[in-house]
């Protein structure tokens, strides 16, 4: 005979097992491996069972130069764009040094440190405070870019900012993606704009490095769909889409970028995230072997560099004098897993550098966070890893190596 009763019990546990879990996973980030089907996308989180060899990297093999980092912003935004002098620090020197002596970090390069009085207050927090452990890099005055004599106004700035202590100049993907011709509405401003000529000489005067970040990831381009395959960050992240209304291609921001590379042969671009293009070592080896002032860093990119380590290791061996080490590091980014300040991100950096470990993590993340795959460990000659781990970087930015 059935036993009707035990039968229904069952049914009606379950249901409420499986509200209780979808209330769970609404409050919590990572949410537990659903049962049956369909299995929901944010669902799956398949573990690994490959046996492979793991080779911790807990220090770098050599003193690090971490080219790209945020520890401060412009408090203010709109649109996409900076405003204002005011800057918000992201944590306080003392705490990131202790993490820097745990990691072998010697020096972060403070990307994002603002303009005018910002500048000046961020200089004097982590740079003049820890001389040598910090350096800091200036930005452009974005609001001011509509006005009469922007141009002439800006070059002062730079030298202005020289002056207070600044060793770059930083510009975000705010040039060509979000900064308009009346600043924060109207058409886009171009990335080879001629406003913006006499900054990137005053910057090749001044010997003021500029580090540059022009486009996004190719997959940024395209419709958010599931052919994409960077689709569920770009629908965790919906700002970050680039496709349709009135944005241009990424190839298109990219040339106009080149075009200025070529215009201004004396000043030393820092082309950001892999040069923008990741996706395509072939197209940015052109571009170097084209433009001789460009250099890149990896920020970011170690899922794209570690998914074709043979492409990689002979990008690395071949471009070994102009590449940086950088992560993106800002303190407090929890939404972003890829570039959230700590001792596990730099781990995984050393470990893509340093091992030949196979089909790891790019990201201390349950799901890969910038496209669901894994990589391969490039394990890099010491020469190189010399290079890139700091040699690099001091010779660019004049600092003792
Ligand atoms: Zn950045």
């Amino acid at each position: 005979m059935i036993d009707r009763r035990g039968w229904f019990q069952r049914i009606a546990g379950g249901m409420l097992a499986s509200a209780l879990r979808s209330t769970r996973a609404g409050a919590a980030a990572v949410p537990p491996p659903a049962e049956g089907c369909p299995l929901a996308l944010k669902d799956y989180q398949p573990k690994s069972m490959l046996h492979s060899s793991e080779q911790p990297v807990p220090r770098s093999r050599f003193p690090v130069i971490d080219v790209h980092t945020h520890l401060s912003f412009a408090a203010e935004h709109k649109n996409g764009v900076p405003l204002g002098e005011q800057v918000r620090f992201l944590t306080e020197p003392e705490n990131a040094l202790r993490l820097m002596d745990r990691k072998n970090i010697r020096t972060m390069i403070d990307l994002t440190g603002g303009v005018g009085a910002g500048l000046e207050s961020t200089v004097q927090k982590y740079q003049a405070a820890h001389p040598g452990r910090f350096v800091v890099f200036t930005e452009p005055w974005w609001e001011r870019t509509n006005q009469p004599g922007y141009s002439r106004f800006q070059a002062d700035q730079i030298e202005r900012a020289h002056r207070a202590g600044a060793a770059g100049l930083k510009v975000l993907k705010v040039l060509g993606l979000y900064l308009r011709e009346n600043v924060t509405t109207g058409p886009l401003v171009k990335v080879d704009d001629p406003r913006f000529d006499a900054m990137w000489d005053a910057c090749g005067n001044l010997k003021m490095p500029v580090a540059i970040h022009t486009s996004d990831p190719e997959a940024f381009f395209l419709p958010v769909d599931g052919f994409n395959e960077r689709y569920e960050e770009l629908n965790a992240h919906p700002d970050w889409s680039f496709y349709g209304r009135d944005f241009p291609s990424n190839l298109e921001l990219l040339e106009a970028r080149n075009r200025v590379f070529a215009r201004h042969p004396r000043t030393q671009f820092i082309a950001l995230h892999v040069g923008g293009d990741a996706e395509n070592l072939a197209l940015v080896s052109e571009w170097l072997d084209r433009l001789p002032n460009m250099h890149v860093e990896l920020a970011a990119r170690i899922g794209e560099l570690g998914r074709q380590p043979r492409a990689s290791r002979a990008f690395f061996e071949k471009y070994q004098d102009r590449i940086m080490f950088g992560t993106d590091a800002t303190p407090g980014a929890v939404e972003t897993p890829q570039q959230t300040f700590t001792e596990k991100l730099y781990e995984i950096y050393y470990r893509f550098l340093e091992t030949t470990d196979e089909y790891f993590d790019y990201a201390p993340s349950p799901v890969p966070p910038q496209g669901r795959w894994r990589i391969y460990g490039l394990g890099l000659a010491e020469p190189i890893l010399r290079k890139v781990y700091h040699e690099n970087a001091a010779r660019l930015l004049d600092l003792s190596s």
